[in-house]
């Protein structure tokens, strides 16, 4: 595909190394970053960390956000929080980044893997539905218990694969009939709304990650969306040690982690978010470029489902077949140009082997044909 590397290379205006996705900083970043030196508030305590959570609730519309360190900790947080512990199962699915299943395991539970969707590339309702009736009861006291290992099933927890919205109104209406709280994955889908409301926003808690690939970061970064300012106070007690404000003692009134957000990432943050719109208009138009070009070859680009708006964080094609991936792999790579396959399903990896899986037809088929494209933004942000 000689034509995609001298598309690519147009768009970017680049003859040099293109990267997958790369950061992109304005004067604001170094405003920012000079102030909070300059401040000599660069770690537990600024003002820097309260603005990024109110500019993040806000623009999300949820009713809390919490920082913290990383999008993996997000996770491990929020589950934490749900009371999920040793022995209990977590259904999630097999087509993601590794710290989704990472984050099921630093809880002591072992994830189920589940199938996609073939609109979403995220978790299928229907084969959670399949999985849940056939392999799971309700006790008594309304546990969803899974029958043959007698574990717990105690959160689905749901990836927005790319940035492209699951189909979540189906997965809620599972979730609430076996009684199972639902958990959104939503590291990479800042700026994706399912119909008219922010992913992230719809489960028990949402979890985004701003990582320096992600669509803005903070250097490392996550963000936990919660659905009460209640529950915020609570998520933010266990991230930052469950230390009770005292004038001098040091009393812990639970186990907690350290995951806070230093005051440093928060106003690279900050400055980030003041251009994020320009951001995700790039994104959008990137995404209709790519459209276009691809628009009667053999590769299929994937494109948004139709009841959602995405952030179009990565953009990816479907080859015809493993064949066709791996030569467009090569000559792209070959030529200054990254892309990547498709993450390794998770339940093929040595610490996942184990861990119960369903029919993953569409996983396979996603992993087998999946090439992702140069995604970040094309000129620079306002
Ligand atoms: C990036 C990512 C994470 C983890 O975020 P970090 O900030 O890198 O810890 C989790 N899940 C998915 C789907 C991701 O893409």
């Amino acid at each position: 595909m000689n034509a995609l590397v001298d598309f690519v290379r147009s768009i970017y205006n680049r003859n040099d190394f293109i990267a997958l996705h790369e950061p992109r900083f304005s004067s604001q970043e170094h405003r920012f970053l000079h102030d909070v030196v300059d401040s000599t508030f660069v770690s537990s305590v600024g003002k820097y960390v309260d603005q990024f959570e109110d500019d993040i609730m806000r623009y999300t519309g949820a009713n809390g956000a919490v920082a913290v360190v990383n999008g993996t900790a997000a996770l491990h947080t929020c589950l934490h929080a749900l009371d999920i512990a040793n022995g209990d199962l977590v259904l999630t699915q097999a087509v993601s980044f590794v710290a989704t299943a990472n984050a099921v395991k630093m809880a002591g539970a072992e994830p189920v893997f589940i199938d996609i969707a073939r609109d979403s590339l995220s978790l299928c309702p229907d084969a959670l539905k399949e999985f849940l009736t056939n392999q799971t009861s309700l006790t008594q006291d309304g546990q969803c218990i899974h029958n043959s290992t007698r574990k717990l099933v105690k959160a689905i927890l749901v990836v927005h694969t790319f940035g492209h919205p699951a189909r979540l109104n189906e997965l809620l209406e599972v979730a609430k009939t076996w009684n199972i709280p639902l958990v959104e994955d939503a590291a990479e889908s800042f700026g994706s709304f399912y119909e008219d409301q922010h992913t992230g926003t719809f489960g028990h808690y949402g979890a985004i990650s701003f990582n320096g690939n992600k669509i803005i970061t903070t250097g490392g970064g996550g963000m936990i969306l919660t659905k009460s300012s209640k529950t915020a106070r609570q998520i933010k007690h266990i991230t930052t040690t469950a230390k009770v404000s005292h004038p001098y003692e040091y009393y812990h009134d639970e186990f907690g982690f350290n995951y806070r957000m230093p005051n440093l990432n928060a106003a690279l943050g900050c400055a980030q978010f003041a251009s994020f719109e320009n951001v995700l208009q790039q994104k959008r138009e990137l995404a209709d470029k790519y459209q276009a070009f691809f628009s009667g070859t053999d590769y299929e680009f994937v494109t948004e489902p139709s009841y959602a708006r995405s952030n179009y964080w990565l953009n990816a094609v479907i080859c015809h077949d493993a064949a066709a991936k791996v030569s467009l792999l090569e000559s792209t790579n070959k030529q200054g140009i990254m892309t990547r396959p498709l993450w390794q399903l998770l339940n093929s990896l040595p610490m996942y082997k184990r861990s119960i899986s369903t029919d993953l037809t569409n996983s396979e088929w996603l992993a087998a044909r999946c090439v992702c494209l140069p995604s970040g933004t094309f000129k620079e942000v306002e």
